[in-house]
C-alpha cells in the first residue's frame, strides 16, 4: 500500500501492531521450556485480543489425539476433558480443514457451533489458531469470549503472525526436551543411563532426608551373561538386555525409576519404600525375568537369563550415596555366590 492511499492513522496503528508483535515474539521465542513457552503464547494471544480465556492443546500424531495443555479462565469442568480424537465434522475438523483461523463472532448465531461443553461454558465467541510447522498440525490455540464480538482485521492479523511464532517456539521447545531426554537415556535399553542415575539418586536421598522417608534401592545383574553372549553371539545379548529392561519397566511401579548401571547390571530407585516392598518388588522381577526372558528370542534360543538381586534400603542399610551404592552392591554378590537368580538383602 503506497502512503498516498493510506488513510490517516493507519500508518501509526500499523507500526503500534508491528511493535507489539516484536514484543509478543521476544516473550514467546524467550524460553525453552514447553510449558513457559506455552503460557506465554497464551498470554500474548488474549493480551492481542483482549479476551479473557483461551487454552492450547497439542497434537500427537502418534495416537492422532490433541491434548489440552495450558488453559485461562475457563472452569474445571471445562478443561477436565484433557484428549479428544479429531472426529469427521466436528469443530476441531472443521478448524482444521479450514487451515487458517477460524473466527466465531457469536456462538449462538452460527448454526455449525454445537459443541455442548463450549456451550455450557459459555463460550460466545472464540478463534482457533491452527498451529503448523512446514503444513503438520503441532496443536491448535483457541482464545475465548463469553459475549459475542467483532474482530477487526488487524488484531487477527497479529494473532495469525503469533501463531507462526507459536508454531517455531513450541517446536523448539520439544527438540530441546528431546535432546535433553536423549542426553540421560540410554540408547539400546531406552532406560535412564548411569549418569542420570547419579543425579536422581542424589535427589532422592536429599529429598528421603529432609522428609523422613525411606528410600529402596535394587540392583539387578544378569547371571552367566558372558556365557551367553559367547554361545548366541553379541547381537542377541543385545537383545536380551532391551527384553530384561522392558520386563522390570513394566514389573515396577510407575514412581520407581530403572537405570542402565553397566553393561548387564540395571539398579532401580523406589521412593518411599521400605524393605518388605521392595523386597517383594524385586522377587516380582526375578521371578518375571526368569520367566519371560525366553520369550524375546523365540525361534533363535528356547533359553532365557536370570538375574541376581541385591535390595537396600535407606535409611536401615546405609545413610550416605556411596554407603548405599556399596550395599546394594555387596547384596547382589551374596546373591551370585549363594548360587544365582536369587534377592539378597542386610537381615
Ligand atoms: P555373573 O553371573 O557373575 O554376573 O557373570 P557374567 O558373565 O554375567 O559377568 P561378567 O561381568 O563376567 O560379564 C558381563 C558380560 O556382559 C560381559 C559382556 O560381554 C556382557 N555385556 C556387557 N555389556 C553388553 C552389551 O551392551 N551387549 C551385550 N550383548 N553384552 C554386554
Ligand atoms: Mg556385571
Ligand atoms: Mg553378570
Amino acid at each position: 500500500m503506497s502512503d498516498a492511499t493510506r488513510k490517516p492513522g493507519q500508518l501509526e496503528e500499523e507500526l503500534r501492531g508491528l511493535k507489539n508483535i516484536l514484543s509478543v515474539a521476544q516473550v514467546v521465542v524467550s524460553s525453552l521450556e514447553l510449558d513457559e513457552v506455552l503460557d506465554n503464547i497464551l498470554g500474548s494471544a488474549m493480551a492481542i485480543m483482549e479476551m479473557p480465556a483461551g487454552s492450547i492443546a497439542l497434537y500427537d500424531e502418534r495416537t492422532g489425539r490433541l491434548e489440552l495443555r495450558v488453559a485461562h479462565g475457563l472452569s474445571d469442568a471445562f478443561t477436565a476433558r484433557r484428549r479428544w480424537r479429531v472426529t469427521p465434522g466436528g469443530l476441531t475438523a472443521t478448524i482444521l480443514d479450514k487451515g487458517d483461523l477460524f473466527v466465531v463472532e457469536d456462538t449462538e448465531k452460527a448454526v455449525f457451533f454445537r459443541n455442548p461443553l463450549a456451550l455450557a461454558e459459555g463460550i460466545r465467541s472464540l478463534i482457533a489458531v491452527p498451529l503448523k510447522i512446514q503444513e503438520k498440525l503441532i496443536g491448535i490455540l483457541y482464545v475465548d469470549d463469553f459475549v459475542p464480538r467483532r474482530f477487526d482485521a488487524t488484531s487477527l492479523k497479529m494473532l495469525s503472525i503469533l501463531g507462526s511464532f507459536a508454531s517455531m517456539s513450541i517446536d523448539n521447545a520439544r527438540l530441546h526436551a528431546r535432546t535433553l531426554e536423549l542426553a540421560c537415556t540410554d540408547g539400546l535399553t531406552g532406560v535412564y543411563n548411569h549418569r542420570h542415575f547419579k543425579k536422581l539418586f542424589a535427589d532422592e536421598l536429599g529429598r528421603a532426608r529432609r522428609y523422613g522417608k525411606e528410600l529402596g534401592l535394587i540392583m539387578f545383574d544378569i547371571d552367566d551373561f558372558k556365557a551367553f553372549n559367547d554361545r548366541y553371539g553379541h547381537p542377541v545379548g543385545d537383545r536380551v538386555l532391551a527384553a530384561v529392561a522392558e520386563i522390570l519397566r513394566e514389573t515396577l511401579r510407575d514412581c520407581d525409576q530403572l537405570f542402565r548401571y553397566g553393561g548387564e547390571e540395571f539398579i532401580a530407585l523406589l521412593p518411599e519404600t521400605d524393605l518388605q516392598s521392595a523386597l517383594a518388588a524385586a522377587e516380582r522381577c526375578r521371578r518375571c525375568i526368569e520367566r519371560e526372558s525366553a520369550d524375546c528370542l523365540a525361534g533363535i534360543t528356547d533359553r532365557g537369563v536370570t538375574i541376581s538381586v541385591g535390595v537396600a534400603v535407606f535409611p536401615r542399610d546405609g545413610e550416605t550415596f556411596d554407603g548405599l551404592l556399596k550395599a546394594v552392591d555387596d547384596l547382589m554378590y551374596v546373591a551370585k555366590r549363594e548360587g544365582k537368580n536369587k534377592v539378597y538383602h542386610m537381615p
